[in-house]
């Protein structure tokens, strides 16, 4: 894993002593901040599936009938902008998929859509990368998505923007180079549930906590990430992320 991400180890977050338990604990995992020297605690990864209505109609749904939903990652499967990652282990198709990340400052239940932004940190630019042909076997098979989604290095995301420095992003372009290629391109605007909503929504299934990130879903255009491509992603107003597939 990443060592831009992992430094920020709990034990030297916290000051907690190591001795304290039977095996080291974890180290936290943690993402820049534009403009400042200190990073943004990772608590959850929640992902929000079928946000954008031209995806949903690629992946062979309909997006008037079958509203988003949920899925969640691990927090350690995080990776820094800039950062090589291998090819994922047991898949031979992977996909990328660009997306607004929302960082939450404050959490709790039941958020009233109008008051959500106010629980926004900042936004930051990440990749959803799924192993497709698990994920198909899981949805085939009516079994959970983990294999699919969550794992490792499955996170790439860049530093985070506070939401003092430019506000709360609703339309803007979202996009994605593979190499030289350009093969996703949306907008923001398009997101079937709005972030307000997306957090109003999450926020009744789950109790939100300062240090989650919600992935918000994927404009049109996901496709086959090979050995050796270079990921750029982007989001107009938020920031860039570049990945390298070794
Ligand atoms: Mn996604």
């Amino acid at each position: 894993m990443a060592e831009t991400v992992l430094e920020n180890s709990a034990a030297k977050a916290g000051g907690s002593d190591d001795s304290h338990y039977v095996i080291p604990p974890p180290a936290l995992p943690a993402l820049p901040v534009r403009g400042s020297d200190r990073r943004f605690p990772i608590h959850r990864i929640y992902c929000v599936g079928r946000n954008y209505a031209a995806h949903a109609i690629e992946m062979g749904h309909d997006p008037d009938r079958e509203p988003p939903f949920f899925f969640q990652k691990n927090p350690d499967t995080v990776v820094g902008d800039g950062e090589t990652i291998p090819y994922p282990d047991k898949t031979g198709d992977v996909h990328h998929e660009v997306e607004l990340v929302v960082a939450l400052s404050a959490g709790g239940k039941d958020i009233p859509v109008e008051r959500a932004l106010s629980h926004v940190y900042g936004y930051a630019v990440g990749l959803d990368l799924t192993r497709r042909d698990l994920q198909g076997e899981a949805k085939k098979m009516g079994r959970p998505w983990e294999v699919g989604k969550a794992f490792d290095f499955s996170a790439p995301c860049s530093e985070v923007v506070p939401a003092a420095d430019i506000g709360h992003p609703g339309r803007g372009a979202i996009w994605l180079e593979v190499g030289n290629e350009r093969r996703q391109d949306g907008d923001l605007e398009q997101m079937i549930w709005k972030v307000p909503e997306v957090i109003a929504t999450l926020s009744g299934l789950f109790t939100l906590a300062p240090g989650d990130l919600i992935y918000s879903g994927t404009p049109a255009g996901v496709g086959a990430v090979e050995r050796g491509d270079r990921l750029h992603g982007a989001v107009a107003g938020v920031g860039e992320i570049t990945i390298q597939v070794a």
